[in-house]
């Protein structure tokens, strides 16, 4: 018999996802012998066999592999035929400053749902876990990924797990934060602030009754603090409003599973798979229009037609759900808001134990704190909205060298990223920059994420917004080149980079606000573009944004800014519902504002445009979250109407007066709203497809990116990719990273990386 032998090195997400005793399952079972073993870098395989068993080996490793593990790439190379005695799993060890990546947190799997049943040591423990599920990113404090480095270092494991945990035929196999009731951390009930019990059962028990009886829990999760409430009652959530200090942002719902979440909600295949995954995000779905159950609470989501769901992915959350009654919970993130997710154990109980019920707490601490993830489904692919648990720290590929370069992001809808070799690590979703516990976050978060992947800056890039507290941020980091990307620029450099493509591109950014070049708000950015730079050739028309950042939180002051544009003053005897509510005096002052250019910076913003829609039809005057005009205005649109309004687009202007003239006949003659919504959509579509076409005839370029937060709204982006496509255009869009502010970094970071590449530092 001839023996060959191989040595392989596999580059991915391969540790923390069960993979060594996945290579050690397919080599015994294919009677191989050698050894596998961890680095910081990768994984790396000897075998030895025959040629046959070594080719099933191949196509196991290649195919089987474990279903959070994600192989980048296996080289294999064949080396001078070695005997070994048998298959091993070699003890890790650190390499170079290079870095293996680190696995994501994994939503428990059916084995161990099986296990908490059953299992003497594990019944109804909730930290059951194993090397295909658990917690990960949340408790990892540093490379390479064993228990000492992790939260669990505390937790000795007893004799059984220390089994378990040397057995490689054994599912919890080197498992790191395996435990079981006689080793691993445990949950605690306070009541007012009082320790009252630390028995699963007990606590479960009073928990489910608290929450059946209309009362608030704060429950501790896995990237941070959760807070709970019967999601059909009403009382509750409205409490629960009250004490987040949050008029109307929708919360997110947990349900039961599957079957009791189908009678509320739209549900096409794509959707249940996100919900479905590993990931376990939040998925936006459509409320279904009939359900003949109990009705949600109505202050849920504002009326909105969309409701953010998602499944039990901790032990904790399945046990819950096997005492209470109701099948559905709200399950929001545990901080005042603008402040981030709460993880630490005694603050919490300081802060919440007077505003809630019951508090329940664990004893292990959460290292990196994660919201959970927001993804919607748009033209059927799954779009990551707030990128977090679940998700983060996988980097996103690029196709360009992005070492050392930190990009600090934009300023409310904040993530930074960090670049190693090809790969962009864009950090969790931080938040809005200007709360000081969420600044301080961001320090803290920027330091893990140096430390964690072993970085060493050389290059910085921020926003062009001098005030944007993220550009001060890097501007004070230390004595490093540093690059400005303008915002617009950096989203579409964003969903460049996503898709590798690195070419002139025409660049469509729809979004709220960005610092231009002229120093006007930009928002509508129809542009050429490459990495390095972009050239404007198209913008919606300035309108002033009276009140400045103000305006964004008040549509009414935009939709006041439109008509004086477009009527002048006579536009007061224009008979709207929403111009006779109102207050006089509030008018005459914004129209002194607008005359004598106070406090009114001019604006080219896609969303201002949208609110002043949402303001026209009355849908929304204050806002109570961020994007609820453009929110309602998508919520209530008629998909069956093809029509759309006039508008002019000359010299770079696309100018909307006679969009707004047709939407102020239209609401004076009584049209239905949804009709006038749909009209709206349609004619933004159609700007976006008459500069795709004028472009592609003037300079022979079909690639179309599209980014910015307004490709949120699904009829809007599908719309356009419909179009696009029809025409044998190439279009791109977000999946991976947020359309949203969130995405910016990645871009700024590609931006860097290619006028490093042309010497432009
Ligand atoms: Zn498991
Ligand atoms: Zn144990
Ligand atoms: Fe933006």
């Amino acid at each position: 018999m001839t023996y060959k032998s191989l040595h392989l090195v596999v580059n991915g997400l391969v540790q923390g996802v069960g993979f060594r005793p996945f290579v050690y399952r397919i080599a015994t079972l294919n009677g191989l012998k050698g050894w596998v073993q961890n680095t910081n870098e990768n994984v790396r395989i000897e075998v030895t066999g025959t040629p046959q068993q070594l080719d099933h080996f191949m196509h196991a490793l290649r195919n089987e592999a474990p279903p959070a593990s994600w192989l980048e790439d296996i080289s294999a190379m064949e080396i001078e035929t070695r005997l070994f005695p048998d298959f091993v799993i070699r003890d890790s060890y650190d390499l170079s400053d290079e870095i293996t990546e680190i696995s994501p947190d994994i939503a428990v799997c059916d084995a161990c749902l099986d296990d908490i049943s059953r299992q003497g040591s594990r019944l109804n423990y909730p930290f059951v876990n194993c090397t295909n599920c658990g917690p990960r990113f949340t408790i990892i404090q540093d490379l390479p990924y064993d228990r000492p480095k992790t939260t669990m270092k505390p937790f000795d494991l007893c004799p059984s797990c220390k089994e378990e945990y040397e057995t490689v035929s054994d599912r919890r196999f080197h498992a790191q934060p395996i435990a079981c009731r006689n080793c691993g951390p445990h949950y605690e009930l306070f009541v007012q602030g009082t320790k009252v019990s630390d028995q699963i059962s007990n606590i479960l028990q009073r928990v489910s009754h608290c929450m059946e009886e209309g009362g608030l829990v704060l429950i501790k999760g896995l990237g941070g603090m959760h807070l709970a409430c019967d999601a059909f009652n009403e009382q509750a959530v409205k409490r629960l409003r009250e004490i987040k200090h949050r008029e109307g942002k929708p919360f997110a719902v947990m349900f039961r599973d599957l079957d009791s979440l189908k009678p509320f909600v739209q549900l096409d295949e794509e959707e249940e798979q996100s919900l479905t995954s590993w990931r376990r995000p939040i998925v936006l779905l459509e409320k279904s229009g009939y359900s003949n159950c109990q009705e949600l609470a109505i202050s849920l989501n504002a009326g909105l037609s969309l409701i953010g769901v998602m499944l039990p992915y901790m032990p904790f959350h399945h046990l819950l759900f096997g005492k209470l009654k109701t099948p559905a919970i709200v399950l929001t993130s545990g901080n005042f808001s603008s402040e981030p997710i709460l993880i630490d154990n005694d603050t919490t109980l300081t802060a919440f134990s007077p505003l809630v019920d019951a508090v329940v707490l664990y004893n292990r601490a959460i290292y990196n704190r994660t919201d959970d993830s927001v993804v919607r489904i748009i033209a059927n692919r799954e779009r990551v909205f707030r990128r977090s648990r679940g998700y983060v720290p996988a980097p996103i590929r690029t196709d360009f060298d992005a070492e050392g370069i930190v990009s600090f992001g934009a300023e409310l809808t904040n993530c930074f990223c960090v670049g190693k070799g090809k790969k962009a690590f864009v950090s969790q979703h931080i938040g809005d920059l200007k709360g000081l516990e969420t600044a301080l976050f961001y320090d803290q978060t920027l330091l893990q994420f140096l430390q964690l992947f072993r970085i060493k800056p050389s290059l910085l890039a921020v926003d062009m917004h001098p005030e944007y507290i993220s550009t001060k941020k890097g501007a004070t980091f230390g004595d490093l080149p540093l690059i400005q990307v303008q915002h617009h620029h950096a989203h579409i450099a964003s969903c460049m980079a996503e898709h590798k493509l690195d070419e002139r591109v025409i660049g469509i950014a729809l979004d709220g606000t960005g610092f231009g070049t002229d120093g006007h708000s930009w928002g509508s950015e129809f542009m050429l573009c490459d990495l390095n730079d972009f050239e404007r050739l198209a913008h919606f028309d300035y309108v002033p944004l009276p009140g400045g950042d103000h305006a964004a939180e008040e549509p009414w002051r935009m939709a006041v800014s439109y008509l004086y544009k477009v009527f002048g003053a006579d536009f007061i005897h224009l008979e709207l519902p929403f111009l006779r509510q109102l207050d006089g005096d509030n008018l005459k002052l914004l129209l002194q504002m607008i005359d004598r250019k106070i406090n009114c910076p001019l604006t080219s913003g896609a969303g201002r445009l949208f609110d002043c829609v949402a303001s026209l039809l009355d849908l929304v005057q204050v806002a109570t979250f961020q994007a609820e005009g453009p929110m309602r205005l998508e919520s209530i649109v008629n998909k069956n109407c093809s029509e759309s309004y006039p508008f002019v687009f000359q010299e770079g202007i696309i100018c909307f007066d006679e969009t707004i003239r047709g939407i102020v006949d239209d609401v004076l003659s009584g049209v239905d709203p949804s009709i006038i919504s749909a009209k709206f959509h349609n004619t933004i579509i159609l700007t976006i497809f008459g500069f795709a076409t004028d472009c592609r005839l003037k300079n022979g370029i079909n690639k179309v990116v599209l980014s910015g937060g307004v490709f949120q709204n699904k009829y809007l982006l599908e719309g356009a990719t419909d179009v696009l496509l029809k025409n044998n255009f190439q279009i791109y869009s977000h999946t991976a990273v947020p359309t949203n502010d969130g995405g910016i970094a990645l871009g700024q970071l590609a931006v860097a990386s290619k006028r490093r590449e042309l010497k432009c530092v």
